[in-house]
């Protein structure tokens, strides 16, 4: 269901402290420094329309996941800087979170000015969406947006707790965006609608393929995913990558999907230790060796998939074909890419959802040649299967 957004709130917030849920979970290297500023540079459209108005914005974040503990790796003390320089105003870090300095700094802002706060993951009761730190975390703010698309699916304490207790509450500008696109394709897409699932992280999106079986004309399964479907073909998949408990439901949706689930016919497979691509061969889906490992789509899958993808009036892709980042297993997701810019330049609707599968799609080069690229991977996938999330249903509705 739509939600009241900023554009929502009165025109002038008069000094109102506003506490906002941001998706800073961004990527770090090794030396601490932001690798991936997109989450951030994200933000600042809903931080603009707060401080146009006169809004004091007090963010809260989570990142990585320190399980209830400091982790000082995991500190957002680095994205600070970043913001300030993106939005062109002073932020100000304060390195806690549930605490009278954070409550202080809060009250003692600046017009004009941000304040960020510790990642909210470094306390022990938000992923439990604790109620009493819920309550705690509201006092920092005097009303409430949630632009932290990517967490959105997360009933956590500075998700869906912290609303109960601020009004209004509303969805930030991403949000808004977000669910602008993902309902277009819940409420009636123009059809043939093709689903593309990839990846590794099966287990989180298996679930929901009986959805997109649903919505969906036809479901192209590739990557890590696929060598689980393939395993429960009941195929020697060799030293591929494949999610054990997640073959028994795949093998029934092998069944109910019948010609609606399309596998790959062939596949790229090397030795998964080798530093580079040069042992790779194709081989048919049915004859992985056991000793290599299915690290991506062969080219018939590739010009299977691509023609499938083209001919689409919408889209929705979740997880790349292969081990991208490797050079030489990046071919499958660089053709899906392709096609799916094609359908796009066609006039067809397409969404890129998944940290990954954007990254790749940006790798191509081909960010701006598609619909809509979502900053959140499971909040795109839940919304698309269950057209709700806990952290939207926490706000005003619209
Ligand atoms: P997203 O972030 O887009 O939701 P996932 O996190 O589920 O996607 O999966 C991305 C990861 O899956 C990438 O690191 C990619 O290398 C990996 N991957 C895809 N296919 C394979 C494969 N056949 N074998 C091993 N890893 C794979
Ligand atoms: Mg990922």
């Amino acid at each position: 269901m739509k939600r009241r957004d900023v554009t929502g709130l009165a025109p002038t917030l008069d000094g109102s402290r506003v506490l906002m849920r941001v998706d800073y979970n961004v990527p770090l290297e090794p030396d601490g420094s932001v690798s991936d500023t997109a989450r951030i540079e994200a933000t600042l459209p809903t931080l603009r329309a707060i401080l146009d108005r006169g809004g004091r914005p007090v963010l809260l974040s989570h990142l990585g996941r320190p399980k209830g503990k400091v982790v000082p790796s995991m500190s957002l003390a680095p994205v600070a800087p970043i913001l300030a320089d993106r939005l062109g105003a002073v932020v100000r870090f304060v390195p806690s979170t549930d605490t009278d300095e954070a409550l202080a700094a809060s009250e003692d802002l600046s017009p004009g000015e941000v304040l960020l706060l510790e990642n909210t993951r470094f306390l022990p009761g938000e992923t439990g969406n604790d109620p009493d730190l819920a309550a705690r975390l509201a006092r920092l703010g005097d009303l409430f947006v949630n632009d932290a698309f990517g967490s959105t699916h997360r009933a956590h304490a500075s998700v869906v707790g912290v609303a109960d207790h601020l009004r209004p509450a509303v969805a930030g500008l991403l949000v808004a965006k977000e669910i602008d696109a993902l309902s277009g394709i819940r409420e009636g897409c123009e059809s043939p609608f093709v689903v593309i699932l990839g990846g590794a992280k099966i287990g989180d999106k298996i679930g929901l393929l009986e959805t997109f079986l649903r919505l969906a004309d036809v479901v192209l399964i590739g990557g890590a995913m696929a060598n689980t479907f393939l395993r429960a073909r009941g195929l020697d998949t060799g030293r591929s990558l494949v999610e054990a408990d997640a073959v028994e439901i795949a093998g029934r949706f092998l069944e109910s999907g019948g010609d609606r689930l399309r596998l790959p016919s062939d596949l790229v497979v090397a030795d998964p230790a080798a530093a580079d691509a040069s042992s790779a061969r194709i081989v048919d889906a049915a004859d992985i060796p056991p000793d290599l490992a299915a690290l991506d789509i062969g080219p018939a899958t590739r010009e299977a998939f691509a023609s499938i993808v083209r001919e689409a009036r919408t889209v929705f892709w979740n997880g790349p074909m292969g081990l991208f980042e490797k050079s030489g297993f990046d071919d499958g997701t660089v053709s899906v890419a392709r096609a799916v810019a094609e359908c796009t330049a066609a006039g067809g609707f397409t969404v890129i959802g998944g940290g990954d599968s954007a990254a790749a799609v940006r790798q191509a080069g081909l960010a701006d040649s598609v619909s809509h690229v979502s900053t959140g991977g499971g909040a795109s996938l839940e919304y698309l299967a269950h057209g709700a999330l806990p952290g939207l249903e926490a706000l005003d509705p619209a």
